[in-house]
Parts: C-alpha cells; structure tokens; sequence
C-alpha cells in the first residue's frame, strides 16, 4: 500500500472530475482531496463534493456568497483566475478536468509549483504546447485515454526504438454515414462507445478530437508529427498503439471507460486494483481497423496542417472550434459547418500568427481573435 495521495481536482463537476471522485470514495486509503474547482454552472454539486470529501479550500468562477452560505466555514476562492491558485496549492497531484483552453493557466500553474499533473485537459497542449513542456513532460501523465495508452506502451522500449504511435479513433457516431447534411444536436452527442462531456463528444463526430489529439501527442512525447498516425477502431478497447522499429507493435485495451487512465494518472502511473472491468475473454468478440476518411472528415489533416506549421496555429484552430461548436449546440449553425468555420478562421488568422508562443497572455491574444473571426463566421453562416 502506498502513501495517501493528496489530490486537488479542476473541473470537478464535469465528467473526469465526478469519475475521479468516483475513484477517490472507492479507494479512500489512497486519495485526499485538498482543493476542488469548478465553473458556477453547478454550484450544487460543488458544494456537495466539497461536504462529502470534507475538501478546505474550493474555487469556482463566480456565485462565491451562494457557495459560502452552502458551505459555511471552507475557505473559498472565485472569480477567473480561481482554477489556477488552486492548482498552485502544493498536493501530490492535480487533476486538470477542466474542457477548453481555459484549462491552459491552471496547468501552468500547477507545473510552476512543481505539482505534477493529471492531464485531462487536451486544450493545455493543443493551445500552449511549447509553454506547458518548457516544465518538461516528467510531471505530466496525460488522462487522455489515447495518450494514457502511448504512455504506457513507451514503457516497453526506448523512445529511440519507436518507429510511429497510432492513436485509435472510434469515429465517432457518423462513421458509416454518407450525408452529413441534417445530422442534429442530439444525433452528434449520442457518442457509440465512450460518455463524455458534450464538447468532446462533439469533436468526437466531427474527428477534431483527433486532430487535437494529433497535436497532444506531437508534444507529450515530443514525436514529429510524420511519427503520429490515426486509425479507426470503432469498438474503442484498444486505445493506442506504439510501433517499434524491429516490427513489434504494442497496445493498451481494456473496455471503454475513463476510470482506467483517470485513476493511473491520479495515482502518478500506478495500477489501482479494479480500476476497470478488463476484457473478457470468455466471450467471443473482434477488433476492428481500418483507415480514416479523411475527405468525409477533413478535421483530422486540418489540424495536422496547424500543427506543423505551429506557432499560434493550433491555439487558433482551437479557439475556432470552440467557438464553432457552442455554436453547433446552441443551433446556430450546422454540423459541417463546424469545420468548415474552423477552416476559415485559420485561414484568416494564419497569415498573421507570430511564430514563437513566449507566455499565457500571447495565447490567450491569439485566442481572441481567433474567436472574434470565428463569432463573425457563424453570424454570416446563420
Ligand atoms: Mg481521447
């Protein structure tokens, strides 16, 4: 039995952040938390977790009077910067839950700390790269299941030894759909293998969670994207792959469910007992691969342009996409729409884009008018 490992959880109401807490009250001899936070959506449930896991110091971004008279004598933290203090408290790990590139400071800060990271928060990478590995990639094991799998299957070789990774793809709902003209809201977040937060659900149907995640891997593991390919697997067990140059190719499965890579990354890249269900063997069952289509998705080659080409790219690429699928979900505009704004706000924008990121404010200025052309976009689509 190890020591108890003092958690501090970012995003804790959303999906990662309410199956760590899962985690973390079936293993209490392993898990404190000592800082919770969340957006003020659900302050409710906030100050639930916070009760429940008796948590002494809480942040969210707003509401703060709401969440003190829920909670009385916690010491409570609001406004923007709230995510990032609490990742500044020394802990064990953080775990950075959070959806969108606004969980880019909060990794910053963590890391500047010295805390190591869980790292759910794909955004950090795709928007900040070059900022966030200026710490160097020790303290960071990444939750992305995709990633969670890379990093373990470089466990079996040296990073001189791999020939290529492959991420797998599920593809999301659409993958045997030939029009994507009337696909609704409701018909992109019925996800077939993984539950997700609907932003990456989203991105899951229209694949630029695979560009994203193209982008992640590119910095994690430090590979040239030439190194990084994509595959789809609609049942989602295998979750990546590592080719190594004598040949030998190694996976990581086990059946689709996030607690797997949650609870390795909490607990610093150890296997807690009964994590997942593994696969069952007993029960006949196939694996499938095949190609990618990248004419019905051209996501994926969009953002492995971006992240070539670096600088402020992915950062605006992102941004776009964000901007492009709150639309989606609101109704503004349609599903090939999304990429077809995100498409347009880089290329208005990549012309002008400074090639060196040097610090958090030239992200978030790049961001800004990233989402600025993206807004104007979905106005003239509408
Ligand atoms: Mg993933």
């Amino acid at each position: 039995m190890g020591e108890l490992i003092d958690l501090v959880i970012l995003g804790s109401t959303g999906s990662i952040g309410i199956q760590a807490l899962e985690i973390v009250e079936e293993n209490p001899d392993r898990f404190r938390v000592v800082g919770l936070a969340s957006g003020s959506k659900n302050i409710q449930l906030l100050a639930e977790q916070a009760r429940k896991f008796s948590v002494p110091v809480v942040g969210t971004t707003g509401r703060r009077d709401e969440l003190i008279s829920l909670l009385g004598n916690t010491h409570v933290i609001d406004g923007p910067l709230a995510a990032s203090e609490i990742a500044s408290i020394t802990c064990g790990v953080v775990l950075n839950g959070i959806t969108g590139s606004v969980g880019l400071g909060p990794t910053l800060a963590a890391l500047a700390v010295g805390n190591k990271v869980a790292l759910a928060n794909k955004e950090s990478l795709v928007a900040g790269g070059d900022l966030v590995m200026a710490y160097g990639s020790e303290r960071i094991i990444p939750v992305d299941s995709e990633h969670s799998a890379l990093y373990q299957c470089f466990l079996s070789g040296k990073s001189s030894e791999v020939n290529k990774v492959i991420l797998t793809a599920s593809g999301g709902p659409f993958r045997e759909r030939k029009d994507f003209s009337d696909i609704t809201v409701a018909d992109a977040l019925n996800h077939p293998t993984w539950a997700m937060g609907p932003v990456v659900t989203v991105n899951s149907a229209t694949l630029m969670n695979k560009g994203l995640e193209i982008i992640e891997a590119h910095y994690l593991f430090n590979l040239p994207y030439s190194k990084i390919s994509a595959v789809i697997h609609p049942q989602s067990v295998v979750h990546s792959m590592v080719e190594f140059r004598d040949g030998s190719t190694i996976a990581q499965a086990s059946p689709p469910n996030m607690k797997g890579p949650i609870a390795y990354a909490i607990s610093g890249a150890n296997r807690i007992p009964k994590a997942t269900l593994p696969v069952d063997w007993s029960k006949a069952h196939s694996w499938d691969f095949s190609p990618i289509d990248s004419a019905m998705f051209p996501a994926i080659e969009l953002a492995r342009r971006c992240g070539e080409l670096g600088g402020g790219l992915p950062a605006i690429l992102n941004a776009a996409n964000e901007v492009a699928v709150d639309a989606f979900l609101a109704g503004k505009i349609s599903f090939m729409q999304i990429i077809e704004i995100v498409e347009a706000s880089v290329q208005k924008l990549g012309g002008n884009s400074p090639v060196t990121i040097r610090e958090l404010s030239d992200v978030s200025a790049i961001e800004n008018d990233s989402r600025i052309i993206a807004n104007q976009l979905v106005q003239e689509h509408k």
